[in-house]
């Protein structure tokens, strides 16, 4: 006989997808709990409610990118008339953390209050599967209780990984897991690895002032548009950032007065050097491993990355998951929260709608900002040949990068991948200020296949950068990528 069970839903996992699908269930009426416990970092750096994206994530990360484009400002703003500002002043690194770990604390608070108000149980408990309904959960002194439900979800995110050549290398080097909860500026920087992470931290840190080098094994940014990452690192590179390239590290050693000396070999050739910090950026690992799960039935792929189908289920039909665990979902907070809250529809609101993954918009925060909207060149061409799509192409400059002439007047770059059968736009990519708020609108009219002739016929906003996307005309390959008008 089936003994009622506790709960309608169970989320394991307080992260952007967890919290949006157990929000939005417990609205929709069902009976729902929560639990999320935050396992420190190697380094012991732990934080509260809310899963990557705001203790760890994109919300520090923003907030600290944005601290250094105000120090890039200080020119702009010298000769805009301000008199009073010092190109050279210092910055203060104790300061911004403060604030933004006070920001994060008051978030990890309101988590709380809004599954109090939902309706929501919250366990700040360690979750583990012992069967397909039942789930022990841990607390920090080692209590343990269990409960169960009759849908679990699982939406346990990842974690960083770390090179494994290295002995002793998580007491070694910070991750991101650690970088936004330092109490002291990391200093002289070596950041390890060459994608969002490590392109976004490692331009943060030399934008407040410190020395950074960013060590590339392969290429910068694998995935995206390679037009537009030689670009970024191009930019970087000429704001100060030096590029290791074509290595990993082959030794990283403590000094005795607790720097960080760090051995790699190119072509045969050994260098060294000592570092404040080491920063590893090369990869994450989904967060799934002490779950129970194999026993329990739900499959894996060889990484630990759950498998699901496009309705969320597992291979234990009332086991979903979501977020950065599963295998082939982009690692991205809105789509985290989307698929959740479409779940709940799914599970509790007789909904049928399933998440979509095209056209989802995204933006790298370094620098110079990048934001795209599906393919890059290299996977259009792979995907329908390069006599069956067309580029267009624009290089322009701010309007307002015109105060300080040092601004490089190459930099910003936009391009538009075009189908030539039906004239659809199949790639958007814009490099320049404000990337996340230009790409975003251009979203939509993606999702609603808007074609190049559409663009043509929208009018600007001028003088804007967003209106470089609706005035480029440039076909790559035949004509340069110069921008026409004031
Ligand atoms: P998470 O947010 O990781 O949440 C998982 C939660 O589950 C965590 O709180 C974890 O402690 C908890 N948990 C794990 N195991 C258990 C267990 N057994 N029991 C209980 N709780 C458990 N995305 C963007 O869209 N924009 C950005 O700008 C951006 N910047 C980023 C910057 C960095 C440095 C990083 C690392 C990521 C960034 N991301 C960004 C990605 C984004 O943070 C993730 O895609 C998102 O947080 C994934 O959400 P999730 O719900 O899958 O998992
Ligand atoms: P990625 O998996 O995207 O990239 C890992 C990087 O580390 C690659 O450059 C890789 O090089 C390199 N690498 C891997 N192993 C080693 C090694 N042993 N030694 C040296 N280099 C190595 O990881 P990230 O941590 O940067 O990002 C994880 C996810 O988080 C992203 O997929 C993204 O979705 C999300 N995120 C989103 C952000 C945003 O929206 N702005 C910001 C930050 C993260 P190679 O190319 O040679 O394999």
């Amino acid at each position: 006989m089936d003994v009622e069970k506790q709960y309608d839903l169970f989320v394991i996992g307080g992260g952007s997808g967890g919290l949006a699908c157990a929000k939005q269930a417990a609205k929709l009426g069902a009976k729902v709990a929560l639990a999320d416990f935050v396992k420190p970092s190697p380094l012991g750096t732990k934080w509260g409610l809310g899963g990557t994206c705001v203790n760890v994530g994109c919300i520090p990360k923003k907030l600290m990118h944005f601290a250094a484009t105000l120090g890039e400002l200080r020119h702009d703003q010298v000769e805009a008339g301000w008199v009073d500002t010092q190109v050279d002043s210092k910055h203060n690194w104790e300061k911004m953390v403060e604030n933004v770990n006070n920001h994060i604390r008051k978030l990890n608070f309101g988590y709380k209050n809004q599954l109090m108000r939902g309706d929501v149980k919250y366990y700040n408990k360690l979750a583990e599967l012992i069967d397909a309904n039942t789930i022990k959960l841990t607390d920090n002194k080692g209590q343990i209780e269990t409960v169960t439900a009759k849908n679990i979800l699982i939406a346990v995110g990842g974690r960083p990984s770390y090179p494994d050549n290295i002995p002793n290398i998580q007491k070694l080097v910070i991750t991101s897991d650690d970088l936004f909860w330092l109490q002291e500026n990391p200093g002289k920087t070596l950041v390890v690895g060459a994608s969002y992470v490590a392109l976004e931290c490692g331009g943060f840190l030399h934008g407040i002032g410190n020395e950074v080098a960013i060590m590339v094994r392969s290429i910068l940014l694998r995935g995206f548009d390679q037009e537009i990452a030689e670009k970024i690192g191009l930019y970087m590179e000429e704001k100060g950032i030096r590029f290791i390239r074509g290595c990993v590290p082959d030794m990283i050693e403590a000094t005795e007065d607790n720097k960080r000396k760090v051995t790699w070999i190119i072509n045969g050739q050994k260098y060294e050097e000592i570092f404040d910090t080491v920063l590893v950026a090369t990869g994450r690992v989904s967060d799934t491993q002490k779950l129970n799960l194999e026993k329990v039935g739900v499959n894996m792929n060889k990484n630990g990355k759950i498998l699901c189908s496009a309705d969320d289920k597992t291979s234990v039909p009332n086991i979903f998951a979501i977020g950065d665990c599963v295998e082939g979902r982009p690692e991205l907070t809105p789509t985290a929260i989307k698929c959740g809250q479409l779940l709940a529809n799914r599970l509790f609101n007789k909904a049928t709608e399933l998440m979509s993954y095209e056209f989802v918009a995204t933006t790298v925060f370094t620098p110079l900002e990048y934001g795209c909207i599906g393919y890059s060149e290299e996977d259009a061409i792979k995907k329908f040949g390069e006599d069956k799509i067309t580029v267009y192409h624009s290089i322009f400059k701010p309007l307002e990068w015109n105060y300080f002439e040092m601004h490089s007047g190459e930099s910003c770059f936009a391009k538009l991948i075009v189908l030539n059968d039906n004239r659809r736009v199949i790639g958007f990519h814009y490099l320049g200020p404000h990337a996340g708020e230009v790409t975003q609108g251009y979203a939509v009219a993606m999702k609603m296949g808007v074609t190049k002739e559409q663009f043509d016929s929208t009018v600007g906003i001028h003088p804007t950068c967003s209106e470089e996307l609706v005035q480029v005309t440039a076909v790559k390959g035949i004509d340069e990528a110069q921008k026409e008008g004031c």
